[in-house]
Order: structure tokens, then sequence, then C-alpha cells
């Protein structure tokens, strides 16, 4: 059997160390212990975690992420962050094996500080997304979206695995290019993505990179980043410190901080934090493009129209959870720091599943558009 996984599963160390989402995931999904009284708890924007789901009920992906975030918050010294055993098929989590048309492929949460640690060292997306055979450990195998000989595209309409695997390998081809700005590749996916999802044509070329199509994708980046919600990123930060605390710097203290910093000025702390530093965590952030255009949006079991909308509303909130998170530990943003930001961001937008805009590219014109030459391609122009 063909057995397709990410390059960096090979050093793949969580599943049966003490990783911090581990702990997690086995108070997420045992019993409550019953709380001491620790006095009138404060209402939450974000709403209670999510409950228990039951093993086998679900989709593993989501199911684990709801899981995990319910679990992050246990304090320490809560008897089920020890507990030997994780109950039911989400107990692979945060591996999730798949078949498909292909074989079976393996998908890893960002969630996961083991996974982020291993993307940390690798910035070689393609090497991440198709790595083949050699797999040895046993998982349970799922098939999300029934046989998975069609992939959703939007309600009601499908496309056969082949276009979508095109679609994928195309979409990497995009990412791979390191020789090109961020920003601009970026731009050529978000193109990409609404050819094969507005248009309808996943198996188009990708489009070329053009002046005013980078400026349409900057906007909705921009508009996107300003639009996040700060009293609930702040909420959603501070729940899973123990997730990623080692590398944000964040401790449950820092509340009020985290939250001037993501309610006050954006992009004077993206100019300060994270702009002059964009070239060093690059390959951090390539590697996370690698796992997140290989794996949206089969792992959380959607259409192709929400999981690529949810995948460039989580760069977007990253950027802002990146910059927030930097000015608060009082350093710049480097690679660790940078992928805890993005799968927070990642996070927060598959957890409060709220309808997001699409991307639209420019209608075409014959006005004469302005020259690549001409554009501020760097993150600073965003700010
Ligand atoms: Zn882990």
């Amino acid at each position: 059997m063909r057995v397709v996984f990410p390059a960096i599963l090979d050093g793949f160390a969580c599943a049966d160390a003490d990783c911090a989402c581990r702990r997690a995931l086995r108070a997420g999904l045992l019993p409550d212990v019953p709380a001491k009284s620790k006095g009138k708890s404060s209402k939450s924007k974000l709403g209670p975690p999510p409950a228990a789901v039951p093993a086998g009920q679900a989709f593993p992906f989501a199911a684990g992420e709801a899981a995990l975030i319910r679990g992050a918050a246990a304090a320490p010294g809560d008897p089920r962050l020890d507990a030997a055993e994780l109950p039911g098929k989400i107990g692979d989590y945060p591996l999730i094996a798949q078949q498909t048309p292909q074989g079976v492929e393996l998908t890893v949460a960002t969630l996961c500080p083991s996974v982020r640690a291993l993307l940390a060292d690798s910035g070689e997306p393609v090497t991440i997304a198709r790595a083949e055979g050699g797999w040895r450990a046993q998982l349970h195998v799922f098939a999300a979206q029934g046989k998975r000989k069609d992939v959703k595209l939007v309600a009601g309409t499908a496309i056969k695995w082949a276009e979508y695997a095109q679609l994928r390998d195309n979409l990497l081809d995009l990412v791979a290019e390191q020789t090109a700005p961020l920003l601009a590749r970026l731009t050529r996916v978000a193109l990409m993505l609404e050819l094969a999802v507005g248009e309808r044509t996943p198996t188009a070329p990708p489009p070329l990179l053009t002046g005013r199509g980078f400026l349409a994708y900057r906007g909705f980046l921009e508009s996107r980043m300003a639009a996040a919600n700060p009293q609930e990123m702040a909420e959603l930060a501070l729940r899973t410190t123990s997730l990623h605390g080692a590398e944000s710097g964040l401790s449950s203290a820092q509340g009020p901080e985290l939250l001037a910093a993501l309610a006050g000025d954006w992009r004077a702390d993206m100019l300060a934090w994270l702009v002059p530093y964009e070239h060093e965590v690059t390959p951090a952030v390539d590697g996370w493009l690698g796992v997140r255009v290989y794996a949206a949006p089969l792992d959380r079991d959607q259409s192709l129209a929400r999981g690529y909308a949810e995948f460039l509303e989580g760069f977007a909130v990253g950027l802002r959870y990146a910059a927030a998170l930097a000015h608060v530990r009082g350093r710049q943003v480097d690679a660790a720091l940078m992928l805890a930001a993005l799968a927070l961001g990642e996070f927060y937008v598959s957890y409060r599943q709220e309808d997001l805009p699409l991307f639209v590219p420019p209608s075409s014109s014959h006005d004469r558009g302005p020259r690549m030459a001409d554009l501020d391609m760097t993150l600073a122009s965003v700010c």
C-alpha cells in the first residue's frame, strides 16, 4: 500500500512522548474532574470550550482540535493530563491517516509543539508534503467525504480526486518557488484558489502574477488582518498557553498585556517586531504553507471553498498573533514564534466557524496596471 506522509514525520516523536498536545488531548477527552470552587467564572465571548466529542462520531481532525482546546486549559496537576490511555480513534491525533484513491495519506496538526519544532527546522515545503513510503506505526485510517473518489468544491458540487490532486500539486509548486517573495507566492496561491473555487476550473494552469492581482490580494490580506477580533484572539491564546507557551513566551498572567497589544496598533507592532525579520522567518512560514496546502481542506473534512477560505484567513490572523506575541515578550518574531502564531491563527479560524469573505481578484481591464518593479512585496506593505 502506498503511504504518503510529510517528510518531517521521519523524526516525529509526539505520539508516545509526553508532548503537551497529548496531555491536553487526554484532559479534553476524559470526563471532567469536578472543579474546585474558584469563585465566579468570567464570561467569555468566545464561548465555553467545546464538549468532548465521542470518539468515532466525527472526522478526527476537527474532533481532535475540539478536544485539544478543551484540555489545553486543564490546570497543572489535573490527573487527566497524565492518564495512561487516550480513548478512541481520536487517540492518533496530532496524526490523521486518510484513505484516498491513491493510497493512504498522513496529515499532522500544527497545534502540536513537536510538529512545529520539526517544521521550524525544515523549510522545504515540497519535501514536507511528498515523502513516500517507510511508515511503520499503526494508525486508524479514515475516509473523509465518503469514499473520497470526489472532493466537495462548494455545497452541491464536487470534483474528481484526480482534479483535486492536480490542483494541490499546482498549489505546492507555487508555494515552493522560494526565490519569489512570500507575498508574491501567496498572491498566486490566492488567485489559483479563486480560479478553482470561484471559476470552477480546478485544473487551470497557475495564474501569472500581475501588479493588479498583487494589489488585490494585498488589500484582501490587510482587510482580513484588520477584521480579526482582539478579544477572542487573546482568549484563545490564553486558553492554550500549554500548547504554545514554550515558543510564544506567553503565560496566562499576561492576558491584559496581550489584549492591549492585539487591540492596539498592530501595524506598528508588525513594523517593529516582524517586518525587519521577514527573511529569517520565511522558511518557517514556507513549512507551514506546505503542510497546510497539502492537508487543507480535507483534514477537516470541508469543501474546498471553505477549507481554502480558512487557509487564507488563518495566515492573516497568524500575522496579527505574531506581531502581538512578540510585542508582549519584547523580542523579535523568530521561526518558533511565527509557527506558534500561524497555528493559533489557523485554530482561531477553525474554532470560530464564522462566514468568511472570498478573495475576489481584479476584473480584467485594459487600463495599465502598476509595474511589478514599483510594488513593495514585503510584509511592510500590509502595514
Ligand atoms: Zn504533540
